[in-house]
């Protein structure tokens, strides 16, 4: 039977985050600090993830998003996406820093990966060492020019946009957009960072950089469904795409068609759920794939009918982004 809540949201979206490491410490995602990590013992063995992603197929998952955490950092993931493939998941895309894409990206195609998303939250070499706390800004445009040059399609580029941090960079990023004919990404920053220091201050909303670039750059809606993230523009005069995902000042969460399964194999039915629920037991008991497929729904039943960041009295969930999955 297909999944659905009980607001009649139909729920066709998959986000498996294969690990809660990474080899970047972005300023908005994870601490300076050293932080725990995840048990390797708690961790989703590959075939544990085949199973629930072949139960969940069987009950109208289509779009299966591997992140993390930095899901290049996990050896066997180009396994993993071609046993995800051969589940006839029709749309297959993966979140990275783009850090290890360059020496990956032959791999992951050849895997039957259709799509890729690459963060890059400063085109300022100095910046981007700030944010990501590497040096490894030559890596990771050499990940995006290997992923422009696949047959990867289309190759979007997210940028969390912090105020007083990268703010200034909006027009430089729609010209980079135009130049390269990619799809540049604005994603608002929310309160999932690990040091807690979230404020509404701080959150560079959708509205002021469509303003910005439409003001130096006309643009035009780009027809999209109504369950995706992002509203879409295209250039009046050229190359390239906007999207704009804006959870905090514009919430999406009416349309929401997204399950998210932690590396811990806790499955959530909102980025900002106060609660998860544990596959895992499930999946080292002896339970079937039918009993398994029964708990799934009554948990999809529980899903929320929205997050509450712009409710007073809002708490942010004790997972931070790193160690959900985005
Ligand atoms: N490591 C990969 C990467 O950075 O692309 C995948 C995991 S990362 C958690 C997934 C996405 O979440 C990235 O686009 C990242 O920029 C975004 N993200 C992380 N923390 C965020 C926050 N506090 N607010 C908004 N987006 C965030
Ligand atoms: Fe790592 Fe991605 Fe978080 Fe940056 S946003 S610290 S790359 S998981």
């Amino acid at each position: 039977m297909p999944l659905a809540d009980k607001f009649g949201r139909q729920i066709t979206d998959l986000r498996i985050s294969v690990t809660d490491r990474c080899n970047f410490r972005c300023v908005y995602c994870r601490s300076a600090d050293p932080e725990t990590h995840m048990p390797s013992a708690n961790l989703l063995t590959w075939d544990e993830y085949v199973r629930l992603a072949r139960i969940l197929v069987g009950m109208g998952i289509r779009k299966v998003r591997v992140t993390g955490g930095e899901p290049l950092v996990r050896p066997g993931v180009e396994d993993f996406i071609a046993q995800l493939k051969a589940l006839g998941v029709p749309d297959l895309s993966m979140t990275t820093n783009g850090h290890l894409l360059a020496e990956r990206c032959d791999r992951l195609v050849a895997a039957g990966l259709n799509r890729i998303n690459i963060s890059l939250d400063s085109l300022d070499r100095d910046k981007f060492e700030r944010v990501t706390r590497t040096k490894t800004f030559d890596q990771v445009i050499a990940g995006i020019d290997a992923a422009q040059a696949s047959s990867l399609r289309p190759v979007k580029v997210n940028a969390v946009l912090v105020r007083g941090l990268n703010d200034d960079e909006v027009e430089a990023f729609a010209s980079f957009a135009r130049d390269r004919d990619l799809i540049m990404r604005f994603i608002e920053f929310m309160p999932l960072d690990a040091d807690r220091s979230w404020t509404r201050d701080m959150v560079v909303t959708g509205a002021e950089v469509h303003d910005r670039i439409s003001a130096r750059w006309p643009m035009v809606p780009v027809v999209h469904e109504r369950s995706e993230t992002a509203r879409k523009f295209r250039f009046a005069d050229g190359r390239g795409e906007i999207g704009l995902i804006s959870p905090v000042s514009q919430p999406f969460c009416g349309h929401c068609s997204r399950l998210r399964l932690t590396a811990d194999g806790k499955l959530r039915t909102c980025l900002f759920s106060k609660e998860d629920y544990d596959l895992r037991f499930l999946l080292r008991g002896d339970a079937t794939d039918r009993e398994i497929g029964d708990e799934i729904h009554a948990i999809v039943a529980q899903k929320e009918k929205g997050h509450r960041i712009n409710e007073p009295g809002f708490v942010p969930p004790s997972r931070t982004m790193v160690s959900i999955g985005g």
